[in-house]
Formats: C-alpha cells, sequence, structure tokens
C-alpha cells in the first residue's frame, strides 16, 4: 500500500517507536504510584516525554501535560479559557475538534477569514473579528487543504488586544517551528500520533497556565485533598497514563530532532510540488497555492468517496469527504462534494507519489 493520509495518522512510524513502546510494557508499572524500579522506571519514562517536547516547543517541562489526543487538549484548553456565552474567534478552517467543544459550551462563535492560502484576507478579517472577542482558537494548518496561516503574526494581533488564544498544531506539530514562549499562546495542543511520530492514544498539551481540569481522579500526588492538585502537569492528568505509548511518543520526538523538522518540511514541499502538478496536469480541481503544507485536496469527475474505493483497489490510501472539517469546506465551496486528500508524510518517496499519479490518471477530470 502506498500511504497518502499522514494528516489523518503517521502509520509508519520510526522502528525505535515501537521498540521503546514494547519494551515500557515489560518495565514500566504506573509512574508516580510507587518508589520501586519499575515504577521509578515509568515516572523516568514520563519525565523523558516531557523533556523532549520542552525542548522541541522552546517551554518548561512542567507546562507540558500529556494526553490522550490532540481533541482531549484541546477540550482542556477551551474549557480552561472559554466561558459559556463568550465571544470566540476562530479561522474559516478549524476541525470539529475546535468547533464542537465551543459549541458545546455555547460560545458566540465569530468566523474570520475563508479565503484559502491568503495571508492577506485571514489577518485583515482576524483582526477585524478580534475587536471585543474574549478569545481565539486556531488552527496552525488546515488538515484539509494544507493552508498555512500566519499564525505569527495571528499571535502578536492577540497580544497587542490582550485576546488569550488556543494555537491547535496538529497538522504542523513536527513539520513547522512550533515555538510556544514566542508565540505567547493559553494552549498549543498537538496528537502524538501525526507529526511527531508516536502511537495513537497520545497528544501534548502545552500550557502557560494551570487550566481547569476535564477528568478529576488520582494523579499519585497530594491524595489528602479532595480537589485536584494546584500544579502543573498533575491537575490535567487525572489517572493512569499511557506510558507504551509515552515512551513511543519520545523516541518520535527524538527522531524529529535527529532529522530535523525543517528536512522534512523542505522534503514534503518537494513532493507536494511533484503532487500538485501531476494532478493539474490530470485535469482535476486542485486545491494549490503558497502557504500551503504538503495536503492537497482536489476534485475529480466523479463522486470523491467513489474515487478513493476506486484507488484503495489500486493499492493507494487517500482520505475522502469533509475530513471532520465542515467549516473548512464551506469556506472552499465543497460541502456539497467534499475532496479526495492527499497528505504525504516524513518518509514518502517521490517515486511513491508517481505510482499515485498512475493510478490518479485513471479517475475521470473535473468537467470544465
Ligand atoms: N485538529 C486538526 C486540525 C486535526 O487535523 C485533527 C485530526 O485530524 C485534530 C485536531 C484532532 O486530533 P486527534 O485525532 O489527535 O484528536
Amino acid at each position: 500500500m502506498i500511504y497518502l493520509d499522514y494528516g489523518a495518522t503517521s502509520f509508519h512510524k520510526p522502528p525505535a517507536v515501537y521498540r521503546a513502546a514494547e519494551k515500557a510494557m515489560h518495565c514500566c508499572a504506573n509512574p508516580g504510584r510507587g518508589g520501586y524500579g519499575a515504577a521509578m522506571e515509568a515516572a523516568k519514562t514520563v519525565f523523558d516525554c516531557r523533556a523532549a517536547a520542552a525542548e522541541l516547543f522552546s517551554c518548561e517541562s512542567d507546562q507540558v501535560v500529556l494526553t490522550a489526543s490532540c481533541t482531549h487538549g484541546l477540550n482542556i484548553a477551551i474549557r480552561s479559557v472559554v466561558k459559556p456565552g463568550d465571544t470566540v474567534v476562530i479561522s474559516g478552517f478549524e476541525h470539529n475538534a475546535v468547533t464542537r467543544p465551543l459549541y458545546a459550551l455555547g460560545a458566540d462563535i465569530r468566523v474570520a477569514g475563508r479565503k484559502l492560502f491568503d495571508w492577506d484576507d485571514t489577518l485583515t478579517e482576524f483582526e477585524r473579528a478580534l475587536k471585543g472577542a474574549d478569545a481565539a482558537v486556531f488552527t496552525h494548518v488546515s488538515n484539509v487543504f494544507g493552508y498555512i496561516l500566519p499564525v505569527g503574526e495571528m499571535a502578536a494581533l492577540c497580544r497587542q488586544r490582550g485576546v488569550p488564544f488556543i494555537l491547535d498544531a496538529a497538522q504542523s506539530a513536527g513539520t513547522l517551528p512550533v515555538d510556544f514562549s514566542a508565540l505567547g499562546a493559553e494552549f498549543i495542543a498537538m496528537p502524538g500520533h501525526k507529526g511527531l511520530l508516536g502511537l495513537p492514544g497520545t497528544g501534548l498539551l502545552l500550557c502557560s497556565q494551570p487550566g481547569k481540569p476535564l477528568l478529576f481522579g488520582g494523579t499519585g500526588t497530594q491524595s489528602i485533598r479532595k480537589e485536584m492538585p494546584e500544579q502543573l502537569p498533575e491537575r490535567l492528568e487525572a489517572g493512569t497514563m499511557n506510558v507504551p505509548g509515552i515512551a513511543g511518543l519520545t523516541q518520535g520526538l527524538k527522531c524529529l530532532k535527529r532529522i530535523g523538522t525543517d528536512t522534512i518540511f523542505r522534503q514534503e514541499q518537494q513532493i507536494l510540488g511533484h503532487c500538485v502538478r501531476g494532478l493539474v496536469g490530470q485535469g482535476f480541481r486542485v486545491f494549490a497555492g503558497a502557504h500551503q503544507a504538503a495536503t492537497v485536496s482536489f476534485l475529480p469527475g466523479m463522486d470523491c468517496e467513489e474515487a478513493a474505493e476506486n484507488l484503495a483497489k489500486r493499492g493507494i490510501a487517500v482520505r475522502a469527504g469533509l475530513h471532520c472539517a465542515p467549516l473548512a469546506h464551506e469556506s472552499a465551496g465543497t460541502l456539497e462534494t467534499g475532496t479526495l486528500r492527499v497528505s504525504p508524510g516524513y518518509d514518502t518517496t517521490l517515486g511513491q507519489i508517481d505510482v499515485f499519479l498512475r493510478a490518479s490518471a485513471k479517475l475521470p477530470p473535473f468537467p470544465s
């Protein structure tokens, strides 16, 4: 199979990730729950992950909360920053992991900036919408179209206006710089299982404040208290942790450090260019532009789900539909049809894109 669905998860992990997870299953008990060897080994495993993440994202280890997913982190972050009825600015490209928690909270949602690949529009609309807003939540990269939002400038606008903000780094962590201290976000949420090359069931939440717990329970510390501990990271980490997943994630982070996220970004840009040129040449409607990460959506002249099934039969894994981001499709005018999304990753080769393009050539072109 040629796997081109890295936007969903990095299905191929570096071998060290699997090895570390397996070792942890044999060597680690419950972290913070005992002073014996296997519990201490688990505590060290968790500490190593926080330290590796803190180094990559420029924060302190105890600002790194280990979550079960990016969705988990976003829910904590949103509940910590947004009160029911608050006015919250979001971009026109948000995932349901942002919009649904806001909707569930009864936030007054302002969508700002709906033009793909257009930083001027994004910034003008975002600045306008920030007036009188209580908070902002925005994605770094659209999971449907690969649009890289101007988050440095958006963060600066939030800081100037004193609007707290949350960044969804689900599609950028591991390929683009994410500097927690420079951005000044209240929280940055990211999954462990996509660009960070870890296993499913892992995620990171970078926190500038203690936040509001989403889960209440044991932390292995201050057990006499009725309330959750005040300090991070325990405050936001009730319950037994996914130590094997965390051990794997540390190796994913180390692998990124070794290769360099800038190297991965450069390689992926080359792959993206090759893929876009091929798809355009085959007569599809291709969503491509400036400021694009290695994710591209396109429309063939047939139903996208059927086209994805057709490609799957030829051994190509891509994703069709709305990609849990109806807002992004509404912004791009593809809510009715969805799109076919190709998202290569750190180990995708030009040769694999050629195989994909030979298969996509069999799909009907988009009617002109
Ligand atoms: N935000 C974006 C932009 C995403 O693409 C995704 C997953 O695809 C998420 C949030 C949710 O991530 P997770 O599945 O790890 O909860």
